[in-house]
C-alpha cells in the first residue's frame, strides 16, 4: 500500500514543479494561470501524484488503472496543444493563453 506524502513533502516538491512549468510555458507562448490558488492546487495535486504514483499525472483526472492510457495523462498531457487551441487553457486550467 503508497503511504500517502505529507503536506511537508507535498510543499517541499512544489517550487521544482513550479519552476518546470512556468519555463514550459513560456517556451509554448503561454502563461500559467494567473489565480494563484488555482495553480497552487494543481501544483499540488502534480506534486502527490509524483510522491505517491511516480510521475506527474495529472490531477484533474482518476487514474484509469491501465497503464497505456494513464501514460498519456503525465503533465505535459497529451490533450493539451488540442485543449490549449479549442479553449485557451489545458484540462485544469494550470497552462493559460
Ligand atoms: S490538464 Fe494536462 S497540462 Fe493541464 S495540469 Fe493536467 S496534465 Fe498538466
Amino acid at each position: 500500500m503508497t503511504t500517502a506524502p505529507t503536506q511537508e513533502e507535498i510543499a517541499a516538491l512544489v517550487p521544482k514543479i513550479r519552476a518546470d512549468t512556468e519555463k514550459f510555458a513560456k517556451l509554448k507562448g503561454w502563461t500559467l494561470n494567473p489565480n494563484d490558488p488555482i495553480t497552487e492546487s494543481v501544483l499540488e495535486g502534480l506534486a502527490r501524484n509524483k510522491l505517491m504514483r511516480g510521475k506527474r499525472f495529472c490531477p484533474c483526472r482518476l487514474p484509469s488503472g491501465d497503464s497505456e492510457i494513464d501514460k498519456h495523462y503525465i503533465c505535459p498531457c497529451r490533450d493539451l496543444d488540442e485543449d490549449m487551441e479549442k479553449d485557451g487553457h489545458c484540462h485544469c486550467y494550470l497552462y493559460m493563453k
